[in-house]
């Protein structure tokens, strides 16, 4: 186990293999810090999902682990990223899952952008 409580990073997981070109995505941002792509399965008309270029799990494991140049350099993208696809009027939801609760399918951290739309209440309730 790693700090966030998933096993250690995999170097096969699908968004390694997007970071290294091996398979295609449709991007929309990239920098030193950071690549964004829009998700192969929108659930809003703007969905988007941003991961830092490193080796981290999940959130838990970028936060601890990461650099501080890493950490605000990828947060900045973020908020690029949203910001120049027009999402910052009319607002935007920024989430992370992490881990089993949350339903973590992807182990590499990464956060999902969703916006085009009113976005509706945080979680359903129990
Ligand atoms: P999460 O449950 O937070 O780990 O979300 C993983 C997200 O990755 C899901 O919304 C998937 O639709 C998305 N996804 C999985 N494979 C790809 C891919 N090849 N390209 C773009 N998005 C993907």
């Amino acid at each position: 186990m790693n700090v966030s409580g998933l096993p250690p990073y995999d170097d096969a997981n699908v968004f390694a293999r997007i970071l290294r070109g091996d398979i295609p995505s449709r991007r929309v941002h990239e920098d030193e810090f950071a690549l964004a792509f829009h998700d192969i399965n929108p659930l809003t008309p703007v969905h988007v999902l941003v991961i830092p270029k490193g080796a981290f799990v999940s959130a838990a494991d970028f936060h601890a682990a990461a650099s501080d140049a890493q950490i605000a350099g990828f947060w900045r993208a973020v908020a690029r990223v949203a910001r120049d696809l027009g999402l910052e009027d009319t607002g935007y939801r920024i989430l992370s899952n992490m881990g089993p609760d949350a339903g973590q399918e992807v182990p590499h951290f990464h956060v999902h952008l969703f916006g085009g739309r009113p976005v509706g209440k945080m979680v359903p309730r129990a």
